[in-house]
């Protein structure tokens, strides 16, 4: 039976009752300075949050220490049993917390209802893998000794989220950290604090002892995670963002080599070669790249088409394009909600401005949706001159950018053509083909004949500057363990001694 608590201060959320301090040390801790949270669907304010400042997350870091040694030392069977026990509360709050999710995300319900479907997935997988982290035995090369390699968890971890996934990063993030025996501090992304709460808040009802997980919020990211950061108590920051801000944080890890993972941004290519499906590729192009109005980032960047097949293809998915209805995540007509803030927006436009004036020939929308909130029309270019840095650069946007190649090679080359390497997508009727050009990919993911690849079991994650290490499958929980070897001695019948 667990102790449901009561957070001092909530906040009547579409009927919910919804946390919006910190949790630190297993309580709720409010803070006088707070900041507003926005709906970006009708621009209006929703919640006010509390607001940290350096001293309450170094107060966080300290309760992440001080349940440290309690932590790792609990059983695995105890830690699985806590991550099952939050799975179930988890799967009784989907209604609640996908709606929250859309809420503050803009996100289409039906979208934040898969992301929630995926984040309890990772949950229940963790629980199944904690009691299954071996180590190794084996006999030193020269004989004499044994080499007995055990994983320890790296200890206590800053788990910095970003907005587009309020969910699904959290879970990933402090799934694999807790199941590996590492305590966490989570800084939520300031645009969808609540998601993180109610996240937080199921970890508690589940009964994770108090300083397992802490959560801050706040308006000041740069100064607390500097702070943090420069504590020798942390010995891990994961974070999922954008590169230059993953850049900021590497520097600062330097001094004190604390152990870094980045999930960084992308540039992802969508290749669709001569002898692919046109419809599938139309159709599961358009999700790659409009899901969560393009704020992924995994998201379609650059659609690279075989000229042979092109003209079909463009018209296709112009058509599913112009399909598509932009709208409230709640209005279960709409495939695409809105951009997440008005300076997003703006920026959008800029983007659009841009291709204006460059050779590129807009085939559909292209404008800002007056009235509340913050939408903007799907819009695709077919772009003619890729010597550009617009066509080698992160859009995260709902702009669809398609351009022509001759032949596959030529698709290859354009494809690695950008310094971002997380996910690309190829589509092609001959496995084999796929799989040679999968190879020559320079991206830490493809999807063949698939736009949507998340999962439990797999390693996501990038090369180059799309980040370093991976979330999910067993990668995922290792990126929070370290090996530890013993040397131990035996004489010549092989015993201990
Ligand atoms: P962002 O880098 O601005 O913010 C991400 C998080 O970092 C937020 O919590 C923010 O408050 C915090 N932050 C900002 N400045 C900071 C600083 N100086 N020190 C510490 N923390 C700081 O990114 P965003 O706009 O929220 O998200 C978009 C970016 O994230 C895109 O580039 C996208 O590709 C990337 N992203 C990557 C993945 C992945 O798994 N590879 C997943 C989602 C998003």
């Amino acid at each position: 039976m667990t102790t449901v608590l009561t957070p001092p201060v909530v906040t009547d959320l579409r009927g919910h009752a919804v946390p919006v301090d910190h949790y630190i040390g297993g309580t709720w801790v409010a803070d006088s300075d707070r900041f507003a949270v926005f709906d970006p669907a009708t621009g209006r304010q929703i919640a006010e949050v509390a607001d940290a400042d350096e001293s309450r997350a170094l107060e966080a870091l300290d309760a992440a220490v001080d349940a440290q040694q309690t932590w790792r030392g609990l059983p695995p069977r105890r830690r699985a049993d806590l991550f099952a026990r939050a799975h179930r509360i988890l799967r009784e709050r989907a209604d609640m917390i996908s709606e929250i999710m859309t809420l503050e995300s803009g996100k289409p319900l039906a979208e934040a209802r898969a992301e929630f479907a995926l984040s309890a997935d990772f949950f229940l997988w963790y629980s199944e893998q904690i009691a299954h982290l071996h180590g190794s035995f084996a006999e030193a090369s020269q004989g004499g000794y044994r080499i007995i390699t055990s994983h320890e968890p790296v200890g206590p971890t800053l788990l910095i989220t970003p907005w587009n996934f309020p969910l699904l990063m959290i879970a990933r993030k402090a799934g694999a950290a807790l199941a590996a025996g590492c305590t966490a501090v989570v800084k939520s992304a300031r645009e969808t604090p609540l998601t993180c709460a109610l996240f937080v808040q199921v970890l508690h009802d589940a009964g994770f002892p108090p300083g397992v997980v802490n959560l801050v919020h706040t308006t000041s990211s740069a100064r607390l995670s500097a702070a943090v950061m420069g504590d020798p108590r942390l010995r891990k920051v994961s974070f999922t963002g954008s590169t230059e801000v993953g850049t900021t944080l590497l520097r600062q890890a330097a001094p004190g080599i604390v152990n870094a993972a980045m999930e960084l941004g992308g540039d992802g290519p969508l290749v669709v070669l001569h002898d692919a499906d046109i419809e599938l590729a139309a159709s599961q192009a358009v999700i790659a790249k409009f899901r969560n109005a393009g704020q992924a980032c995994v998201a379609a960047n650059r659609i690279i088409v075989d000229e042979r097949i092109a003209d079909a293809f463009i018209e296709r998915f112009v058509a599913l394009t112009k399909a598509l209805h932009v709208g409230s995540g709640f209005d279960p007509a709409t495939d695409v909600g809105p951009i997440i803030s008005a300076t997003q927006r703006e920026g959008v436009a800029a983007l659009v401005a841009a291709f204006e004036e460059i050779d590129a020939t807009r085939l559909t929308g292209g404008g800002i949706i007056e009235g509340e909130g913050y939408f903007f029309e799907p819009t695709v270019y077919e772009v003619h001159d890729r010597d550009n840095e617009l066509c080698h650069r992160e859009l995260f946007a709902p702009i669809a950018t398609i351009y022509r190649v001759a032949d596959t090679a030529e698709a290859i080359t354009f494809a690695n053509d950008t310094r971002y390497g997380l996910a690309a997508y190829v589509f092609t009727r001959d496995l084999s083909r796929a799989f040679t050009v999968g190879e020559r990919l320079e991206f830490g993911m493809v999807g063949v004949n698939r736009g949507i690849m998340a999962d439990p079991a797999a390693p996501f994650g990038g090369t180059k500057a799309s980040g370093l290490g991976r979330e999910g499958g067993q990668h995922g929980i290792c990126e929070f363990l370290e090996p530890k070897y013993l040397a131990v001695t035996v004489d010549e019948e092989g015993a201990l001694a």
